[in-house]
């Protein structure tokens, strides 16, 4: 009994990104093929996403070129590949506020967005900062800051506070601070709806970019490895990485880093007609499935 079906989907990818920047340390190891992914839940009567892109227009665009970003799909094009417009999205999860996670919240009009209160705050703080400051910077676009503000102002803003529990129905919100960003935040779907549930899925953000980070770099050598970028503590992102392999009941397969490009070998995947990765972790109760016949 599922209650949400589950999709990551592929909107952009760069096919030559360098491993140090994607695992700590992991100097003169060449390049990776890096996704940039959002996650679709379709419930019942909800149409959730659990962070948004960006629009490849303006700032973002000049980061999107920056950071050797390929083949960026618009909403229509990716949602569509499930049946979904972006105008039937009714809640958005944003895990935190870099440019490629947040960027696209204009695009949803009728959506509730749940952000953290600490990752809201503390961008405002490091805009405030002399120029110096400027890499911590590096992947955020100042006018989404102003975007989340705005839609404070217009009650569409859930500022949500530390853990809280069924944020949504089945969907637990857990902050990380200090590890990746300031006020990041991981989600829990408990997709049988059960508080002690045996169908847990972990979606980490950038908590986590790819299977390395969290399975090591060998079968021989299983360690956490923190990811290649972090604005605050290593230690931290050690740690909550080992809390999600807990809720998760110690099954990494079930905790997603929405970046790693592998996840189409290890679920249920198919490639759009625009070359983009559709992958299918959950199946909802009476929907059909996007990716087989
Ligand atoms: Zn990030």
């Amino acid at each position: 009994m599922s209650d949400y079906s589950i999709y990551v989907l592929e909107y952009a990818y760069s096919s030559q990104f360098p491993k140090s920047g994607v695992v700590y340390g992991a100097h003169n190891q060449g390049t990776i093929k890096l996704s940039y992914s959002y996650v679709l839940l379709k419930g019942r009567d909800r149409m959730i996403m659990v962070d948004v892109g960006y629009d490849n227009v303006d700032y973002a665009k000049e980061l999107n070129d920056r950071f050797g970003v390929e083949n960026w799909q618009d909403y229509a094009v990716v949602l569509g590949e499930c049946g979904v417009r972006p105008e039937d999205v009714t809640d958005i999860i944003i895990t935190h506020a870099h440019f490629d996670h947040m960027g696209g919240l204009a695009r949803f009009p009728n959506a509730k967005v749940y952000l953290q209160e600490e990752e809201l705050a503390k961008w405002i703080w490091i805009m405030s900062l002399d120029e110096k400051f400027q890499f911590l910077m590096g992947a955020t676009d100042p006018s989404d800051i102003i975007k989340a503000v705005d839609l404070a102002r217009q009650g569409r803003l859930i500022s949500i506070r530390g853990a809280c529990e069924n944020a949504l129905p089945g969907i637990d919100l857990h902050p990380a601070y200090d590890t990746h960003t300031a006020g990041s935040q991981y989600v829990v779907i408990r997709n049988d709806g059960k508080a002690a549930s045996d169908d847990v899925w972990v979606l980490a953000g950038d908590l986590l970019y790819q299977f390395d980070n969290l399975e090591g770099q060998s079968p021989e050598d299983s360690a956490y490895i923190p990811v290649g970028l972090a604005y605050g503590s290593q230690t931290n992102l050690l740690l909550v990485t080992d809390e999600m392999v807990k809720r998760a009941e110690g099954d990494t397969t079930r905790v997603i880093p929405i970046h790693e490009e592998r996840l189409k070998d290890r679920f249920p995947s198919r490639l759009s007609e625009k070359g983009l990765q559709i992958i299918e972790l959950a199946v909802g109760d009476g929907q059909q499935s996007h990716v087989s016949a």
